[in-house]
């Protein structure tokens, strides 16, 4: 037990924002394109999608090439190079692919 007069915990906060290398054009789950998840007038804010309650952009199931855990986060990747992206979150990581691919 601490003898100091706070505990203190520790939250980590995460930011969502747009990423413009991503393509804008693609295809979310909900039927809508990348950017229009964001809000181009205000700094392009992840609000959701403009057409729909979807709020967080996934790709569609036939789309997910490649599952990589990374740490205690699990990211769905269409390409290789969102792969080695996802694998550099964390130095255990483990790729798995639904759609029987090659795993590298
Ligand atoms: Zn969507
Ligand atoms: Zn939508």
């Amino acid at each position: 037990m601490s003898k100091l007069p706070y505990i203190e915990t520790r939250r980590i906060v995460v930011d969502k924002a747009y990423n413009p290398e991503y393509g804008d054009d693609r295809i979310c789950e909900c039927g809508h394109p990348y950017h229009r998840h964001f809000d181009g007038y205000e700094d392009n804010k992840a609000v959701g999608c403009k057409y729909c309650p979807c709020y967080e952009f996934k790709l569609p199931k036939d789309k997910i090439n490649y599952i990589v855990k990374a740490g205690r986060r699990i990211f769905e990747c269409e390409t290789e190079d969102e792969v080695w992206d996802a694998c550099g979150y964390d130095w255990t990581h483990e790729v798995s692919s639904p759609t029987g691919k090659d795993v590298m």
